[in-house]
C-alpha cells in the first residue's frame, strides 16, 4: 500500500505524539505540527530511527491563521498532499467556575480548540478538495457530550468541534473527503498539568480512583478509522475509560 502524509497538530505530546508513531508504524509519512520545536525534532528522530517514514516538522501555533497558511503553502510548494489531516491541538486553561474564569483563559480554549482547529482545516481542505480526496479526523471530547463543573467554555468548544464537522460533512458532500470526530473520556496526558496551570497535585487528582485511558488507546482508534475502505465513513467515535461511567 502506499504510504500516506498524514499532517497532526499537537504532536508534541500525549495523543498527537501517540497518533504520530502508530502511523510511522504502520508505514505512512508524517507532517507533525506544534509549539514546542525540540519536542518535534525528538520525535522525529525517535521515528526515523525505527521506522521509514518521511517526517516534517513545523514549528506552529494553530492559532496563528497566517502561519497556518505558510505551512500548507509549503507543503505545496514541496509537492506533498495531504491525505490524512488530524486535528489534534488543543487544551483547557485554568479550569474554573464560569464566572470566575479569566477572559485570556477563555480565549485561550476558544482560538485554540475551535478557531485554529477551523484555520488548518480551512487551509488544508481547499488542497484535499483540489485533488478530490482526503480524512480529516477532529479531536473532540466526551466534554462535548456531557458538561462538567468548571469547565463550561471547554465544554463549548468541544460540542463545537462535533457541530463543525458535521456542518463541513455536509458542505463537502460532492468530495470524497471523510470528516471523523473522535471523543475521548479521561486519558492521561500533560492535558491535566495544562489545565490546572502546571499544579501537578491537581493534575494527578483527576485521575484518582480510575484507570485512565492512555493516548496509545486513542492513537488506536484514529488509525483504525485511517484504515477503512473507501466506502466506508465513521462519523463519530466515542472511547470512555471503563471505570468513567
Ligand atoms: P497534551 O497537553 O499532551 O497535548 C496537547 C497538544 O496540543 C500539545 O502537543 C500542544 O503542543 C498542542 N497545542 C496546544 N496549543 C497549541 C497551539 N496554540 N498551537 C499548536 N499546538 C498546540 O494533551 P492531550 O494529548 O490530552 O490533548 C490532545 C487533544 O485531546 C486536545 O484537543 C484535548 O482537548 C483532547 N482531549 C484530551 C483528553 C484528555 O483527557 N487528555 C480527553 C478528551 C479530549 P505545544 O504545547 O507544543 O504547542
Amino acid at each position: 500500500m502506499k504510504a500516506r502524509n498524514v499532517f497532526i497538530t499537537g504532536a508534541s505530546s500525549g495523543i498527537g505524539k501517540a497518533t504520530a508513531y502508530k502511523f510511522a508504524e504502520y508505514g505512512d509519512n508524517l507532517i507533525l505540527c506544534a509549539r514546542r520545536k525540540e519536542n518535534l525534532n525528538e520525535i522525529a528522530q525517535d521515528i526515523k530511527n525505527k521506522w521509514r517514514s518521511h517526517v516534517h516538522i513545523y514549528e506552529l501555533d494553530v492559532t496563528n491563521y497566517e502561519d497556518v497558511s505558510s505551512v500548507v503553502k509549503d507543503l505545496e510548494d514541496k509537492d506533498i498532499k495531504i491525505d490524512i489531516l488530524v486535528n489534534n491541538a488543543g487544551l483547557a486553561s485554568g479550569l474554573d467556575k464560569f464566572q470566575d474564569s479569566s477572559i485570556e483563559d477563555i480565549e485561550k480554549m476558544i482560538n485554540t480548540n475551535l478557531k485554529g482547529l477551523i484555520y488548518v482545516t480551512r487551509k488544508v481542505i481547499e488542497q484535499m478538495a483540489g485533488e478530490n480526496s482526503g480524512h480529516i479526523i477532529n479531536m473532540g471530547s466526551t466534554a462535548g457530550i456531557y458538561a462538567y463543573e468548571k469547565a463550561a467554555v471547554y465544554c463549548a468548544s468541544k460540542a463545537a468541534v462535533k457541530t463543525l464537522s458535521d456542518g463541513i460533512r455536509i458542505d463537502i458532500i460532492d468530495k470524497d473527503i471523510k470528516i471523523t470526530t473522535i471523543q475521548p473520556g479521561i486519558v492521561q496526558t500533560d492535558f491535566s498539568e495544562v489545565r490546572f496551570h502546571g499544579d501537578s497535585e491537581r493534575a494527578e487528582g483527576v485521575y484518582k480512583g480510575i484507570e485512565a485511558l492512555q493516548p496509545e488507546d486513542i492513537a488506536d482508534v484514529v488509525l483504525y478509522v485511517a484504515n477503512q475502505p473507501k466506502r466506508v465513513q465513521i462519523t463519530d467515535v466515542t472511547i470512555m475509560a471503563n471505570q468513567q461511567g
